[in-house]
């Protein structure tokens, strides 16, 4: 220690603590480089020498292993850079100021509180008074000497991964599907049903255009996909398990199955809470692309096709609402509509009425997002049902070709997953061989070792057990799922699309497929009436006009000419036989349901038409007591009498009471010892209204 760091020493300063900053970037450096560390804390001496006592040395080792880049994330330099402004240091002493701070920003704050609160600095060489120009200006310089070496060397390794990106050599990571082959190059892993696991992503995502369906077939069928094990013991191997959205999201958006070596796809900040950020860098400003670097699962027009078709389906969730993939609900147009009002995308509302749904089309964007009422909402049923009668009379050339593929993607899925599942069971099979020899070859005599390839053994044979039963399970399901009388029953339908489309059996979402293989857009406006515009791929129009659908409560209103025929008919029948007359000639209530009398006797309410009492009694007809005063008999024997046709009366209701006509000037008198049935046929009753009714509903 020179003459003038004693100098620079002075009691103040002894008064106070010193603090030691011990720091490596890694902790890989804490392991391996201990020379350095150990000079670091050798530095106590130097600080003993100059007069502080051993128990006054502060060592803060907090930041092992963390780097110098930032103090964002540094616990240690921060808890310094505190105790300095606080003016409990005396000194402050570091290795090298590099070990300080590697940001030339860090460095000189630190500097500045330094040289307020009268703080030393010292390294191995020498002391240092950041309150002095000279002192302070060499410190500065070595804190930028510091950060600049960072740089340089951060520099040159970036340049070399660069210049070997550059000509497509950069060892990457392979992805899933892909291996490095003995002479470095990127080939298809040699295992079959990774591969085959991989293809089948790729054509189920041709075949249903979403991810998320691709993921949900991966299920429904029981079929795993492979990760590999970047990490821990078992770093390298392939695992099993079920395809996530995300898993398949990646694969799809990576352009290394096309074939293709790219670099700076991604871009890595950090934030200013020391966070690490990745961004995905738009396609026009990756740093490499060498399409047809090595073999792929698809070629490149197939991956802009699938990014493409991803950005239209993640679009619906969007800000801009495009078109969104085919869903399983009943609404044909769903994703197809734009607003012919706003010119937004409409969205889908369902209601169910008697367990169907129903589709409503609805324009509420907008509305929602500025709490104003909705743009348009427009019952979806009408429209659905026109739009595929236009398609079904507009397709018969075409017809051919959509049944045929249809038919031909469900033989092709379910003989891919069946190969697929065999493969797993293989697998199976022969992990439990192994498992079998590995058994018999050991000592019999080492019980440990024998007992646990025992039980490796079993637990093989049984997973080999459940995959073979999985198997099987899932191929009776398949042949459940298309039979070949259903084959049959499908190829006829193949020559058929109009009874493909109207078939009750086909998937709503199929059919929908359908309409996205036709349809471009449908544009749906509703003022006086409905005006629906088609727009046809391949640039074709066509513009109708439908009448506005009625809402809810009209569509369940009985016809009027229903009403008007209970009316006319409440004159001459009762409620029971005006129900069976109407369902008699086919008519229907407004929610479609055969008449009964207590429906009729509703709508006579509802309708306020006048009762058939009030008619008959209109008419002039008699009650029964006013019958029995006419006839001088008791009111009992009026209905027997009505009964046997002497006189006649006319139901009013369904208990067949009854109103009776007016006998007139010569009505039936008692008359002993004669039957009732032999006077009925004497008897000649004038009825009073004697028109012969009829129904004219
Ligand atoms: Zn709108």
């Amino acid at each position: 220690m020179t003459h003038d760091a004693h100098q620079k020493v002075k009691a103040s300063h002894l008064k106070r603590n010193a603090y030691l900053y011990v720091r490596q970037s890694t902790l890989r450096q804490v392991f391996e480089n201990t020379e350095s560390t150990q000079r670091q804390y050798a530095l106590r001496q130097h600080a003993a020498a100059l007069g502080w006592p051993q128990d006054r040395i502060i060592v803060i080792d907090t930041d092992l292993g963390q780097s110098g880049a930032s103090a964002a994330d540094r616990e240690g330099f921060q808890r310094l850079v505190t105790e300095v402004s606080l003016g409990r240091a005396g000194i402050v002493l570091g290795l090298e100021v590099s070990r300080l701070a590697r940001n030339s920003m860090d460095w000189h704050r630190l500097l500045e509180i330094c040289a307020l609160t009268d703080t030393l600095i010292l390294d191995e060489d020498g002391v240092y008074d950041s309150a002095h120009f000279n002192d302070r200006l060499l410190l500065g310089l070595k804190g930028t000497m510091s950060e600049a070496e960072l740089h340089v060397l951060r520099a040159r390794l970036q340049g070399g991964i660069r210049n070997k990106a550059r000509r497509g050599e950069l060892f990457v990571r392979p992805p899933m599907g892909f291996v490095y082959s003995a002479e470095g190059k990127l080939v298809k892993d040699p295992d079959q049903q990774v591969q085959r696991s991989v293809q089948l992503l790729f054509e189920t995502f041709r075949r249903t255009g979403s991810a998320m369906a691709t993921v949900k077939l991966f299920a429904e069928q029981g079929l795993q996909f492979p990760r590999r094990v970047h990490t821990g013991p078992n770093k390298g191997e392939v695992v099993w398990a079920g395809l996530e959205h995300s898993r398949a999201l990646r694969i799809l958006h990576n352009p290394r199955y096309a074939g293709a070596f790219v670099y700076g796809r991604t871009h890595t900040r950090k934030t200013v809470e020391g966070d690490c950020v990745i961004e995905r860098v738009p396609r026009e400003e990756w740093e490499v692309l060498i399409r047809e670097a090595h073999a792929g699962y698809i070629d490149w027009d197939e991956y802009e096709q699938n990014q493409r078709r991803l950005r239209d389906n993640c679009q619906a969730y969007g800000a801009d609402r495009r078109k969104s993939p085919p869903r399983e609900g009943p609404a044909l147009l769903q994703g197809l509509l734009i607003c012919g009002r706003c010119g937004k995308r409409m969205t889908v509302r369902y209601h169910s009425r008697q367990g169907r749904l129903f589709p409503d089309y609805v324009c509420q964007r907008e509305g929602i997002e500025h709490g104003e009422p909705i743009c348009q909402s427009i019952p979806g049923a009408e429209i659905d049902e026109k739009v595929g009668a236009i398609l079904v009379e507009a397709m018969t050339p075409v017809t051919l070709e959509v049944a045929l593929a249809v038919q031909q993607e469900l033989q092709s899925r379910l003989e891919e997953a069946d190969r697929l599942r065999q493969q797993q069971v293989e697998r199976a099979r022969y992990e439990a061989e192994l498992a079998r020899r590995r058994y018999l070859r050991v000592d019999p005599d080492n019980r440990l070792v024998a007992d646990s390839l025992e039980a490796d053994w079993n637990d093989k044979l049984r997973l080999l057990a459940q995959a073979q039963e999985a198997c099987e399970r899932q191929r009776a399901q398949d042949r459940k799922l298309v039979d070949d009388q259903q084959r049959a029953a499908i190829l006829s339908l193949a020559s058929n699309f109009p009874q493909l489309w109207r078939d009750p059996s086909t998937p709503d979402r199929e059919r929908k497929r359908m309409v996205r293989l036709l349809l471009e857009d449908v544009t749906l406006l509703r003022e006086a009436h409905l005006t629906l515009h088609l727009r046809f791929k391949g640039g074709a129009h066509r513009t109708m006009q439908l009448p506005l659908p009625r809402c809810s409560w009209e569509q369940r209103q009985t016809s009027p000419e229903v009403v008007a025929a209970i009316d006319r008919l409440l004159d001459h029948f009762t409620y029971p036989e005006i129900a069976a007359m109407l369902n008699d000639q086919g008519l229907r209530s407004g929610e479609g349901k055969k008449f009964t009398s207590r429906i009729v006797a509703r709508i006579q309410r509802s309708y306020q038409l006048t009762p058939r009492y009030d008619r008959l009694r209109k008419a002039g007809m008699l009650t029964v007591e006013e019958m029995a005063e006419v006839l001088e008999i008791h009111p009992q024997r009026v209905k027997v009498w009505n009964r046997h046709r002497l006189i006649r009366g006319h139901a009013y209701n369904g208990k067949n009471d009854c109103l009776y006509e007016h006998p007139g000037q010569n009505p039936p008198r008692k008359a002993q010892g004669v039957k009732l049935s032999k006077r009925a046929a004497a008897s000649a009753v004038v009825p009073q209204c004697a028109e012969e009714v009829q129904c004219e509903a």
